[in-house]
């Protein structure tokens, strides 16, 4: 199984401003010219590998879009303007594919904003399969494309359109994957999901704000989390600013990271990106959350209690992550 990220801010869409990107070039241009005052022995190349990641690249600016990849199947989650690039790749890479499946968590438009740009939509012939927990999934889609928001009307694209209204905590099956929504934490209803394939699994849980934090709060919830492979959880904030922000729908590192040592999850990866954030913010939050976990192992320790850990990061736009 194959998990790529598309895109990993939360909110809006938020791309690095030229003059961000000229200051990130100045500040690294500064530490090598240190280096070369130092004689160290570090190649050009060496030394970039060894910057912090907010200095070359960033988070990425694009909302909520991930791949899962299988043997036999794709699945889609959410449609937020990463799925532009994805839609583009497939394109390029597999322009026969026929059929397509998107799962809509809850419909935000950082979810779904990048649909009209989904160009499976527009060729007849392809089969696009929405699969969403919410009654009005066919509403959320017309919304999209209608006068004067988006030029090209639904009934363009309805003949590629196929809605699939799927059941609360039933699993249903597209290709090998097996496929079960769940309820996360989230003002409007969002529906996280559980993928399962060949014996590996993810848990979808964007967007979170990880308020139950128990199995007895998380009730007919917790299988979505049990001993999942892989977790896919919001960070959009900091710790303090979560604390700070109850009821707006998102969490935090640590919040995360107490989840998946409880449930034991075997590994972790942060998205939704603050978009007010810039890429040096997100990655104190980054640091803050290290922190917080050699600390919580630390007093574990002390305890006497299981010191069992989890494999953990902050998301990167674009990244590829393997079961
Ligand atoms: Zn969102
Ligand atoms: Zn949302």
């Amino acid at each position: 199984m194959r998990i790529k990220l598309w895109g990993v801010r939360g909110s809006l869409p938020s791309p690095v401003s030229p003059d961000r990107v000229r200051a990130h070039l100045d500040e690294i241009l500064k530490q090598f010219e240190d280096l070369k005052r130092s004689n160290s022995p570090l190649t050009a190349t060496q030394f970039l590998d060894l910057l912090p990641s907010h200095l070359t690249g960033g988070y990425g600016g694009n909302t909520a879009c991930g791949e899962i990849i299988t043997t036999k199947g794709r699945l889609i989650i959410d449609g937020g303007s990463g799925i532009r690039n994805l839609s583009d790749e497939l394109m390029k890479t597999d322009p026969d594919c026929s059929d397509y499946h998107i799962y809509l968590t809850h419909f935000h438009w950082d979810h779904l904003i990048g649909l009209p740009f989904f160009m499976p939509l527009y060729m007849p012939g392809k089969a696009v399969h929405f699969y969403g927990a919410h009654e009005d999934l066919t509403e959320a889609l017309h919304i999209l494309f209608r006068k004067p928001n988006f030029p090209v009307p639904y009934k363009v694209i309805s003949p590629q359109i196929h809605i699939h209204k799927i059941e609360p905590r039933k699993p249903f099956t597209i290709d090998d994957m097996t496929v079960t929504p769940f309820a996360l934490d989230h003002p409007d209803p969002c529906w996280g999901a559980r993928v399962e394939s060949a014996g590996k699994s993810v848990a979808w849980c964007v967007d979170t704000e990880g308020t139950r934090t128990s199995p007895e709060e998380l009730g007919p919830d917790l299988p979505l989390y049990q001993n999942a492979d892989l977790m896919v959880f919001d960070a959009q904030y900091t710790f303090g600013e979560a604390l700070e922000k109850i009821n707006w729908g998102h969490s935090s590192g640590p919040i995360g990271i107490d989840l998946a040592l409880r449930e034991k999850i075997k590994q972790v990866v942060f998205m939704h990106h603050d978009p007010s954030a810039s890429d040096e913010a997100i990655w104190d939050g980054e640091e803050q959350t290290k922190r917080y976990y050699s600390e919580l192992l630390r007093s574990r320790e002390r305890a006497g209690l299981d010191t069992a850990g989890v494999e953990w990061h902050f998301a990167r736009e674009g990244e590829v992550i393997e079961l």
